[in-house]
């Protein structure tokens, strides 16, 4: 294996079109912070031209210059690393358009890698604030919020079915004059059921399991300060709870 590989089997860089500059990794002050810079290239010849889709024949795709492009990866061993890869852009002759090569280590338009955002959304799923997964993985708080957005797709449920009001826990007689009429018939029939609630308690059956869930989603809510939006909110709380899904997985597009 030649070094080029083994530097991008340790970066976990899959793409086969990208050579990594094996002499010219160094390290740097990012804001008084040292960072580690590793350049690399990505170039291929095209199959055709994503705007005409006209087939790459007889040289009416040809090479353009290049684009270099600032991509985060995941931090090696505590410092963060930054790859500069140097994209190679072609010029379709049939259309006149031009285009990067492209690459799967990161999104369209993003600059974060996709290993970078996988390790966010894996961190989503623990119980603490935006600005400390953000500080731990070296990207402003918005990074994180905009990753936490592209699951939103994931968690897409109907709700309608459900009726306006799920519960009468934590309203006040004085804010909810109905509700407190509603509690009112809830502790008449409690009264009206004593014997068959008394059956349950002296029963291997509890609620501390839902108990629990109420518990961590309180939890969820504290360590942030609360939430504006309560999509918002959801979309945490499913990924904390769901977090299965996410390991190894990324958004549903
Ligand atoms: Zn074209």
């Amino acid at each position: 294996m030649s070094i080029n590989n083994y530097i991008k089997d340790l970066l976990n860089i899959k793409d086969k079109n990208i050579v990594i500059d094996t002499e010219n990794i160094i390290v740097k002050k990012i804001k008084y912070i040292d960072t580690k810079f590793i350049y690399g290239k990505s170039t291929y010849n095209p199959k055709g031209c994503p705007c005409c889709g006209h087939v790459n024949e007889s040289f009416n795709i040809i090479k353009y210059g290049s684009k270099t492009c600032k991509i985060k990866l995941p931090s090696i061993s505590n410092i963060p690393t930054i790859l500069f890869l140097k994209k190679q852009r072609f010029l379709c002759k049939e259309c006149g358009s031009t285009f990067s090569a492209k690459t799967d280590i990161v999104s369209e338009f993003s600059n974060i890698s996709n290993d970078v955002k996988r390790k966010i959304a894996i961190d989503l799923t623990k119980i603490s604030s935006f600005k400390s997964i953000a500080e731990s993985n070296d990207v402003s708080p918005n990074t994180i919020f905009r990753v936490f957005k592209e699951w939103n797709k994931s968690f897409k449920q109907d709700f309608s079915y459900l009726p306006p009001i799920l519960s009468i826990d934590e309203f006040k007689p004085d804010e909810f004059g109905e509700i407190y009429n509603k509690i009112k018939t809830a502790i008449s029939t409690a009264i009206k059921h004593l014997e068959k609630i008394k059956n349950t308690l002296n029963t291997n059956y509890n609620n501390g399991k839902i108990e629990g869930i109420n518990n961590k989603i309180k939890v969820i809510k504290r360590v942030s300060y609360g939430y504006r939006s309560f999509d918002n909110f959801r979309l945490r709380v499913f990924l904390c709870f769901y977090h299965k899904k996410i390991y190894g997985l990324s958004p549903k597009t």
